[in-house]
């Protein structure tokens, strides 16, 4: 007999975890399965931008984040051992990092290792009720219209699942892509080795992104001080045709060639990955009923801390359209994931990719191009979701993200977006009618600070997706029932 589940999610990283959370939270069933014994080690993705910690706040995740985490530290250049500066994110990007004010409560980007976050996301779905199934491999599977069959491997034998959706959740090199018959376009630089891993230090003074380069940039080596940990995360440029073995004495030579310093002492390497950067992207996200997400979907340089957080914002795309398609929302409604996050991907793409060309330098990516590294002005405009039917639209549209703003009667408008539902904000005007379960009314004052951030008008009604974007905004509050029809 073969088992039902509503959703199959491959892979247990950060896409994996944050989709099964949203789905949880929702009363979904899923089975999230994992092909390695255990959760990944590394650190990896150490960088949550602050979309991302929006995102986590709205998951029920913030705090543990914050509390195993720490402000995103300031880069110290040396020469031996002299400091030859310090300098902040922004100075090093070359860019102005956004300001906190009432509509981001999170400006900069928070210092946490990517095995605290995977930790953490798994310990929100263990209270959701969910869990991680570890060592076993998604191997198989066929799809037809009405779901997929997929094929198990775990305990030597395999098992027969069959599901209404499969998500992809299975990293860059995802076998659900590769059997769905998707490709991956995109270039692999052959000539350029990254070795990174986490080893303890000694001889080191201080919390920052310590930088040696020896005088040039393209042989850097850096040591993260990591929060609450006492491994450092070490990156390394490697020079082009040089094979180094990924071990301890490689990482001590390296640091030893570019710092000239022999007073500090590397030991207990906990992980090392020796790596060449991929710019690749999915040509589709969706097959059917076959979703890709994270890593699956798209991969790049690490410069500018896009990849986590590209990851998690993927599932948080997807989980509320799944969630309400599987509750009875026209199926249309899954269209626009790719639609949606196909354009911010291959701009994450761009933006990393021009990052790492001029030299971790955001020149090219100034603060107001999409996205831009913090990743709040991704927009989803031009979406079919996006309604604006205003004649002169204002500075915040339908398509765009929801902007947080103080309440006179206190708290947060995320404090009013937070769960799993809709929101209307009814700005000024008449008594709203109720739209039913899944949909909060929140009148708001004409002249309290939520209408000076949204930059609108008495009588204007702005409708916000379960995942924090303007799908409305209209006057005619009769379209509210009209626009979700074709949402859930
Ligand atoms: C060496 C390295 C360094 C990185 N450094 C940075 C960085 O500094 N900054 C940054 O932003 N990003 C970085 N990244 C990228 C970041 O780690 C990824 O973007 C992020 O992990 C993507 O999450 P994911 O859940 O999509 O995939 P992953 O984290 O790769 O998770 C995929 C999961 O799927 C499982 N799996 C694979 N195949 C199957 C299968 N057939 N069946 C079941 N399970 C399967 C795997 O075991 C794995 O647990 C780095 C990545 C690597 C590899």
């Amino acid at each position: 007999m073969t088992d039902h589940v509503p959703v199959l999610i491959a892979g247990a990283g950060p896409s994996g975890l944050a989709l099964a959370v949203e789905l949880a939270r929702r009363g979904i069933g899923c089975r999230v399965v994992d092909r390695a014994a255990g959760p990944f080690a590394g650190s990896r993705a150490k960088g949550l931008q602050p979309r991302t910690l929006e995102v986590l706040e709205d998951l029920g995740v913030l705090d543990a984040v914050l509390a195993g985490g720490a402000p995103f530290p300031a880069f110290r250049m040396y020469s031996g051992r002299d400091v030859l500066w310090e300098r902040d994110l922004g100075e090093v990007l070359g860019t102005a990092l956004p300001r906190r004010g009432p509509d981001v409560p999170y400006p900069l980007p928070w210092l946490i290792p990517q095995w605290r976050t995977d930790a953490i996301l798994a310990d929100r779905l263990a209270e959701l009720g969910g869990r991680v199934e570890r060592s076993t491999e998604l191997v198989g599977f066929d799809q037809d219209d009405d779901g997929v069959t997929a094929t198990l491997r775990h305990d030597g034998r395999d098992e027969r699942v069959r599901a209404d959706y499969l998500v992809g959740a299975d990293g860059g090199r995802s076998f659900v892509r590769k059997h769905a018959g998707v490709g991956f376009a995109g270039t692999t630089y052959e000539s350029e080795r990254t070795l990174i891993g986490d080893v303890r230090a000694e001889g080191v003074e201080g919390f920052f992104c310590h930088m040696f380069t020896g005088g040039d940039l393209a042989k850097r080596f850096s040591l993260w001080n990591l929060p609450a940990d006492d491994h450092y995360q070490f990156v390394a440029a490697v020079d082009p045709g040089d094979e180094p073995e990924p071990t301890l004495a490689t990482v001590r030579r390296m640091l030893v060639e570019r710092s000239g310093r022999t007073d500090i002492r590397l030991h207990d390497l906990r992980w090392i990955s020796l790596y060449r950067i991929n710019v690749r992207m999915a040509e589709r996200f969706r097959v059917g009923r076959v979703f890709l997400v994270g890593d699956a979907a798209h991969v790049h340089s690490s410069a500018g801390g896009q990849g986590l957080n590209t990851s998690v914002q993927d599932s948080y795309n997807l989980g509320w359209k799944l969630a309400a398609v599987l509750g009875g929302a026209p199926a249309g409604l899954l269209d626009s994931y790719h639609d949606e996050r196909f354009p911010v991907a291959a701009e994450v793409l761009d933006v990393s990719t021009a990052l790492h060309r001029n030299g971790f330098r955001a020149t090219t990516a100034p603060v107001g191009t999409a996205p831009a590294i913090h990743q709040l002005d991704i927009t989803y405009r031009g979406s079919a979701l996006a309604v604006d039917d205003r004649v002169a639209p204002g500075r915040v549209r339908a398509g765009d993200r929801a902007p947080d703003a103080p309440l006179r009667t206190g708290g947060r408008l995320f404090e009013v977006f937070r769960g799993p539902r809709w929101t209307l904000l009814a700005f000024g005007g008449a008594p709203t009618p109720d739209f039913g379960p899944g949909v909060a009314v929140h009148p708001v004052a004409v002249d309290d600070d939520p209408a000076r951030v949204y930059d609108v008008t008495g009588g204007t009604n702005v409708l916000v997706r379960p995942d924090g974007y303007i799908g409305l905004i209209t006057p005619d509050v009769g379209r509210v029932r009209e626009y979700l029809r074709g949402v859930r």
